[in-house]
């Protein structure tokens, strides 16, 4: 142990998972001595996981990227600033001189924050002159903001975590937050053992499974039919909140006529779960006071995710349970802290700041005005069509920001065909990552840790971001990075601070309007929507009327129909991937963390009965397939899983299981099916 005294310790933000978790970094020479959770934070009170506490070595890890890198005569190799600007320079110009604005596109991240988030949306539009702007949202919760956006009028949770503590009834669907989100997982379980009921969706057995009153352990891909069957038996057994449906809701008919189909013993076979525990759940939930839903990627990585999440907010109006002084609503677990704010700063191609319509041109002129650029007003490529744009020659040039896209996004092979077909790739990374090493231009980005600013949370709470160390060499944060790219193209982006950028932001998002880094700083996290300086932000949204058009909550009679990718006689058995909890997303943080074995490879998990058939040992390499591609991973037998199913993580380069996951996407945002793809398992 090393006693020597500390220097500093700055109170920051935990940018691994969406919990946002409050972290006090203690630093010794120039070092992060330890990280400790901040015992008043109100998010996580106390706690932090061990992610947040323990994995901080990738910040003076010894393969940092501490300067640029351009390509020359084919191998990345070291430059100046100088040089890798210039270079960015001329080949934008030549690009855009012969093939014009639609060529360009770029990749915003969930690790940058929401100034860098929003600088890069603005850099896209006024320096690149395209909306062809998106973020890793389109992986993982696209699915909650327009489901949510559609069903309540604004595209984030209905309440606060804090809300959970008078839950009595907790539906959990398509979540394992004791591995993706332990402190929530924590408050769950909190819950659970102070009497409140559980009811958990999800095919896998996870730990708050096995505390679950009911585990409803469905078939990957039938959460609509399970959804429809509780909403089913609530509307038959008159447990729905009568006087909220008729006052505050619109869609009953519609969605009472299609339900007709969705019986218990219908969808048994659907789902693969016996009728008497869909009706359980239904029966639990709808007799519980003060029901909450809190759901996951296994309900929006789907073919048809955003009707997965329809189809989960209909329960909570049903329910009423959503708007209504006291109530828990509808809590979307986002994948990684400020995947929400990444959103909400307009990192989309369709959305400016504050989720306002692009194709609006009220909305386009008044941020015209303050940006004293003009807004392109064609709505952008979205993440996967940026892909095919490049692969059909549409798009040349693609600007990546922090993003391992090469392994964290589905059908890797397409990925990285479409990096070859780009005339020209920049990516911002700490790491000469797989998608940095298709790169023509490499720039050396700063972490979380070394940076200011602020991240939204999954309950949408803005909190501050400060830097507990200097990042290492020539590294400098997005922000800066952005300057300098546009400076360089001749584009001044105006916002020259982190803060001035929030304040730009607030100027033209009404949602934002009373948030700014001194009131942060001086009253510690919001909640947006805050609209003015003198409000206090909304823990919980619609006390005083939804949002929609109507005014009104929207059920939505969406029918249920199976996933993009199918097993067959082929591909016999079905692949859900997720997260461990060692790890944060592509693992290049995480996996560099010395002296601790935080989980050093994955592993597929196999049910014993089929590793037996398969011949199939813990340990033993496996080769998976699919129709997309395939990997080799090695077996670990559990019951978490069904019997036909296997589980992975994307954690690993080595373990590449994002070359087996499909092209099949959300119909409504083009999130990827993540959560099923047919494969077959063989000895390797
Ligand atoms: Fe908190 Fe999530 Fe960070 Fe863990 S990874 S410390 S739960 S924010």
């Amino acid at each position: 142990l090393d006693h020597r005294p500390i220097s500093r310790t700055t109170t920051t933000t935990c940018g691994y998972c969406g919990v946002g978790c409050t972290l006090d970094v203690h630093v010794r020479d120039e070092g992060i001595a330890a990280v400790t959770p901040h015992r008043t934070a109100p998010v996580n009170r106390g706690h932090a996981c061990v992610k947040g506490r323990f994995a901080h070595g990738f910040t003076d890890a010894a393969d940092r990227l501490t300067e640029p890198l351009v390509r020359r005569h084919g191998r990345l190799e070291r430059a100046t600033w100088a040089e890798a600007l210039d270079l960015i320079s001329h080949r934008n110009a030549r690009i855009r001189e012969r093939h014009g604005p639609d060529a360009f596109a770029l990749i915003s991240s969930a690790r940058a924050t929401n100034e860098e988030n929003y600088l890069a949306q603005k850099f896209a539009r006024a320096a690149l002159g395209t909306n062809s702007v998106d973020n890793c949202s389109r992986l993982c919760h696209a699915p909650s903001a327009a489901g949510l956006t559609a069903a309540f009028g604004l595209a984030g949770g209905t309440n606060s975590l804090d809300d959970l503590d008078r839950a009595d009834c907790i539906l959990l669907a398509g979540a394992n937050p004791t591995e993706a989100h332990p402190v929530v997982g924590a408050r769950i379980k909190q819950r659970v053992l102070h009497g409140a009921r559980l009811v958990v969706v999800d095919p896998r057995r996870t730990e708050l499974a096995g505390l679950a009153d009911v585990h409803v352990r469905c078939k990957p891909g039938s959460n609509v039919a399970v959804f429809h069957a509780l909403a089913h038996v609530l509307l038959r057994e008159g447990l729905v909140d009568e006087e909220f449906l008729r006052e505050r809701a619109s869609g009953r008919a519609e969605l009472a006529a299609l339900l007709h189909d969705y019986a218990p013993d219908l969808v048994s076979a659907v789902c693969d779960v016996p009728a008497r525990e869909l009706l359980s759940a239904a029966r639990l939930f709808g007799h519980s006071r003060r029901p909450a839903i809190v759901y996951g990627l296994g309900v929006t990585e789907h073919a048809h995710g955003t009707d997965g999440v329809r189809a989960l907010a209909n329960l909570a109006i049903l329910r009423g349970s959503v708007g209504e002084p006291g109530c828990c609503g509808i809590l979307p677990l986002r994948g990684q802290n400020n995947v929400q704010g990444a959103s909400d700063m307009g990192a989309l191609p369709d959305l400016l700041p504050g989720y306002q319509a692009v194709a609006d041109p009220a909305v386009r002129d008044r941020t015209a005005r303050i940006w004293r650029h003009p807004v392109p007003a064609e709505p952008g490529r979205r993440i996967p069509q940026m892909f095919d744009a490049a692969i059909s020659g549409r798009l040349r040039a693609l600007h990546v920001i922090g993003e391992d896209i090469c392994q964290s996004d589905p059908d890797t092979a397409h990925v990285r065909e479409a990096l070859r077909s780009c005339e020209f790739v920049v990516c911002h990374d700490l790491f000469l990552s797989r998608t940095a090493q298709h790169a023509d231009v490499v720039l050396p980005a700063a972490s979380f840790l070394e940076k200011e600013g602020t991240f939204v949370n999954f309950d949408r709470r803005f909190q501050r971001v400060r830097p507990a160390l200097n990042p290492p060499g020539e590294a400098i944060d997005d922000f800066q990075i952005l300057h300098r790219i546009a400076g360089a193209l001749g584009t001044d982006l105006g916002c020259p601070t982190p803060s001035a950028a929030l304040d730009e932001c607030a100027s033209i998002a009404p949602l934002f309007a009373g948030v700014s880094h001194e009131r942060l700083d001086r009253e510690g996290p919001l909640h947006w929507p805050c609209r003015a300086p003198g409000e206090p932000g909304e823990p919980m949204l619609y006390l005083d009327g939804f949002a929609t058009r109507s005014g009104r909550a929207e059920l939505a009679a969406v029918p249920y129909r199976p996933p993009g990718d199918a097993t067959d006689d082929e591909y016999p058995m079905t692949l859900v991937t997720g997260r461990r909890l060692e790890h944060y997303n592509t693992g290049s943080m995480t996996r560099r963390t010395p002296d601790l074995r935080l989980l050093p490879e994955e592993t597929l998990d196999v049910h014993p009965e089929d590793a037996a058939r398969l011949g199939l040992s813990d340990g033993a390499a496996v080769r998976v397939t699919s129709r997309w591609g395939a990997a080799v991973l090695s077996a670990r037998t559990t019951r978490a899983v069904r019997p036909g199913e296997v589980f992975a993580a994307f954690h690993f380069p080595e373990a590449e299981i994002n070359a087996l996951t499909s092209s099949h996407t959300d119909d409504v945002t083009g999130c990827p099916e993540f959560k099923v793809t047919a494969v077959d398992l063989r000895p390797a």
